[in-house]
């Protein structure tokens, strides 16, 4: 057995009931056994799977809070703190009803890569609970938040753990999240990224995930000598990747025909209209049958099935495993050229494996999805300088980032002899670096 199915076996036997973690390093390291192969006494004896599959740390804690009828409620909640070689903690917190800790653990293992693939000083973790905000007045939000933070402000820190939105976690959360923790430490410094523009947040951060994966798009096209003018898109979720992602498309020329929340998907063959879709989605947080009530000629549908519809690009950017085999039948059947996660994980492995075999040319989400982070990254850096920067200067920085990104990912995929296949590029790009840090601080 080579070592990396060893780990993967020791994986799957030391974290029982945790298909999700199971998953997520299982396409890492089937993507990294050429060059585990070419090293592998070293990494053996270095134990350097062994220490790269195993979080640092998990912070596991329970959180009482009172709602609008007096009734206390708990939840559990998770920090994962899963590899600081290449700088502190950093990686988001999700409030969703499926949260639990093999979700975290996939979450966590991705973000070691994606941070270092994005050249900047950041290690990965991941954290949540698995409270619904949905439905929430704003009261109990906030008393969520900030029980949430009485605890997990022991544990992190602007040079130790720096967390940031995911899942249910928006402005709104990281503002109650930001005040509890300054109120419980005493302390005013950048322990969160996604801040508001009045206490510390960088321009363009709220944008910059699903900006990042069109730049990363665009990128991709070009180099298959396309763009994006005059392509449809189909974009899942709603929330604050697909949004952005969404408008940046749309402002390179394509036209988005498609999008979805949890209830369903509406259809708009002229093009979302996302100053209605923002209104929806970010002012009355309300269901996306309001759109096809609110826009001529557009339709909702409940359910899944989105895929149904044909489009040149589809972008994933709701949540982990949306598109399984079936899914992936139906994309390529309606022709789909290009397929960029902007969620994390959204294609299951037997439908990533087989969207490539058919000629869809595929980016993981650790690469497209980058520039979330790395735009956290940047507002580090402002807040530990006391600086801002302006909306253009941060936008640059991402779109040299992107551009970054993928180069590194092509470039790894083409010294393996793998062209073309960016899940081995990103992995590989991404652990190198991280590798390399690990062996030179020793056992750790
Ligand atoms: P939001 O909470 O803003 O939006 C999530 C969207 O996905 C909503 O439209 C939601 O619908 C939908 N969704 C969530 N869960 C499900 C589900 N189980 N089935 C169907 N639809 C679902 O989250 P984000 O936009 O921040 O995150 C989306 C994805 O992008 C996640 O995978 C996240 O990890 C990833 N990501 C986010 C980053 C960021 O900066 N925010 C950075 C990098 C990656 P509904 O409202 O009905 O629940």
């Amino acid at each position: 057995m080579s070592y990396t199915e060893e780990i993967y076996e020791r994986v799957v036997n030391q974290n029982p009931g945790e298909p999700e973690f199971h998953q997520a390093v299982k396409e890492v390291l089937e993507s990294l056994k050429v060059v585990i192969d070419a090293n592998e006494e070293e990494y053996r004896k270095l134990g350097i799977l062994e220490r790269l599959v195993e979080p640092e740390r998990i912070i596991s804690f329970r959180v009482p809070w009172v709602d609008d009828q007096g009734q206390v409620q708990v939840n559990k909640a998770y920090r994962v703190q899963f590899n600081s070689a290449i700088g502190p903690y950093k990686g988001g917190l999700r409030f969703h009803p499926s949260v639990n800790q093999s979700i975290l653990k996939f979450l966590g293992f991705e973000q070691i890569f994606k941070n270092s693939l994005t050249g900047l000083p950041i290690g990965g973790g991941k954290g949540g609970s698995n409270f619904d905000p949905k439905g929430k007045s704003d009261r109990e939000v906030m008393a969520f938040c900030q029980s949430f933070m009485t605890e997990l402000s022991k544990y992190i820190g602007a040079d130790t753990d720096v967390p940031a939105g995911d899942i249910g976690v928006g402005a709104r959360e990281i503002g109650y999240l930001f005040g509890q923790y300054k109120k419980v430490q005493s302390v005013y410094e950048g322990v969160l990224t996604g801040k508001g523009l009045t206490y510390g947040g960088s321009l363009v951060r709220k944008q910059a995930t699903g900006y990042g994966v069109v730049y990363i798009l665009d990128e991709v096209a070009k180099a298959h000598n396309d763009s994006i003018q005059g392509k449809t898109l189909i974009v899942t979720g709603s929330g604050n990747v697909a949004i952005y992602a969404a408008e940046k498309a749309t402002q390179l020329g394509g036209k988005v025909v498609a999008m979805t929340d949890s209830s369903g998907y509406v259809y708009d063959p002229n093009g979302i209209n996302l100053d209605v879709m923002k209104d929806i989605k970010e002012v009355k947080r309300a269901r996306i049958k309001e759109y096809a009530e609110r826009v001529p000629g557009s339709t909702f549908t409940a359910g899944k099935g989105v895929w149904n519809i044909s489009c040149d690009i589809y972008l994933p950017c709701a949540t982990q495993n949306e598109i399984d085999l079936d899914a992936a039948k139906k994309i390529v059947e309606g022709g789909c050229k290009y397929l960029i996660e902007g969620a994390n994980m959204p294609t299951t492995i037997e439908a990533t494996n087989y969207v490539i075999e058919n000629g869809v040319v595929f980016m993981p989400g650790k690469a497209a999805n980058a520039g979330g982070v790395a735009t956290s990254a940047l507002e580090m850096t402002q807040n530990s300088m006391r600086i801002s920067w302006s909306a253009e200067e941060v936008d640059e920085k991402l779109h040299g980032i992107m551009q970054d990104i993928f180069k590194k990912v092509d470039e790894a995929s083409k010294r393996y002899g793998m062209e073309g296949n960016y899940v081995a590029g990103a992995n590989i790009a991404g652990f190198e670096k991280v590798v390399d840090a690990m062996k030179a601080q020793g056992v750790v």
